[in-house]
């Protein structure tokens, strides 16, 4: 189908959640207890995409509150930090690579499974890229971070491998930190290329932060079906890029600002649309938000993503409509 929907990933916890998670990592609740809570929330997740017409699912996150320390807690050789101050006041804890690399069991698998087994509409099953969890870790183990990079690759190709195993079509491995460093391009490459070497199911990477100027045409060089991009944030700018250079994958167009409390107007994400529409063909764009939507809250998320689906679907029939003609 042309213009596709879906998300990037994250939906916001609902607030027993963040409640149960607290309690957890105090002690003061046990795993079982806390898996039936994720349980619930992913159930609310897949209902609320559902009502909103969404056409591929994702689980929603519920199970981890960020790209890369849940992942490291998973696989051996990582050990997680103290409090580490980012940007601001916010403190998160940061995975040290103590050892070598190594994932030794299912990851996402049985959330995914449970996920899937709620609807009929494909669920994406969510990875962090191995880049990306080698850029956002502490190394002190290995001499060369190519080396590092690499042995996640491997960890994360089992992972998906598995995932697609479970009955994942659409497998989206995150590699955010790739437009912070255009330098090691190449390096990002070469090790999703070990990820996705054996894949079947429809593969996409999220990357955003960006710098694209940088690593743009070169992205188009990434192993994967399909490139997820945040336009909607930089006033569609990219698309001047894909002017000079055809964009020449399928891309994921980011058309819902997910930093801003305003919900987006209808016209808007048409406008949007139609301009992307200009320097891509319909058969190559699936459209969702910008980025993850776990900042915004439950009412603005829905909010948004009922207007990103009817703007979506009354451009499919302008387009359906031209076809005919
Ligand atoms: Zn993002």
């Amino acid at each position: 189908m042309m213009l596709s929907t879906t998300t990037v990933g994250s939906f916001p916890k609902p607030g027993y959640l963040l409640k149960a998670r607290a309690q957890y990592s105090r002690g003061e609740l046990n795993k079982n207890d806390l898996y039936e809570l994720e349980k619930k929330a992913t159930q609310e997740v897949i209902k609320l995409q559902e009502k909103v017409g969404l056409d591929i699912l994702v689980d929603g996150e519920m199970y981890r509150g960020d790209m890369v320390t849940f992942f490291a807690e998973n696989m051996e050789g990582f050990r997680i930090s103290g409090l580490v101050r980012s940007y601001g006041n916010r403190y998160y804890r940061k995975p040290i690579v103590v050892g070598k690399v190594k994932r030794l069991k299912p990851i996402t698998i049985g959330y995914f499974a449970f996920a899937q087994s709620l609807t009929s509409k494909p669920v994406k099953g969510m990875l962090t890229g191995p880049y990306t969890m080698a850029e956002w870790s502490f190394n002190e183990y290995y001499g060369r971070k190519e080396d590092l990079v690499l042995d996640l690759a491997e960890a994360v190709r089992g992972e998906a491998e598995e995932l697609e195993g479970a009955g994942a079509k659409w497998i989206q491995i995150d590699e955010p930190a790739i437009s912070t460093r255009p330098e090691e391009i190449e390096l990002a490459i070469k090790a999703l290329g070990v990820v996705t070497a054996h894949l079947r199911a429809k593969t996409v990477t999220h990357i955003c932060y960006g710098e694209f100027e940088k690593i743009y045409p070169k992205l188009l060089e990434l192993p994967v079906d399909q490139v997820d991009l945040e336009l909607a944030n930089s006033n569609y700018d990219l698309l001047e890029l894909f002017r000079r250079h055809p964009f020449t994958k399928e891309i994921g167009l980011g058309v819902i600002d997910v930093h801003s409390h305003l919900i987006e107007t209808k016209e808007e994400v048409k406008e949007g649309l139609r301009k992307a529409l200009e320097v891509l063909s319909p058969q190559q764009i699936t459209v969702d938000p910008d980025c993850g939507l776990k900042t915004r809250t439950w009412e603005e998320s829905q909010a948004k993503l009922q207007v990103m689906v009817e703007a979506t679907k009354e451009v499919r029939e302008e387009l359906e409509g031209r076809l005919k003609e």
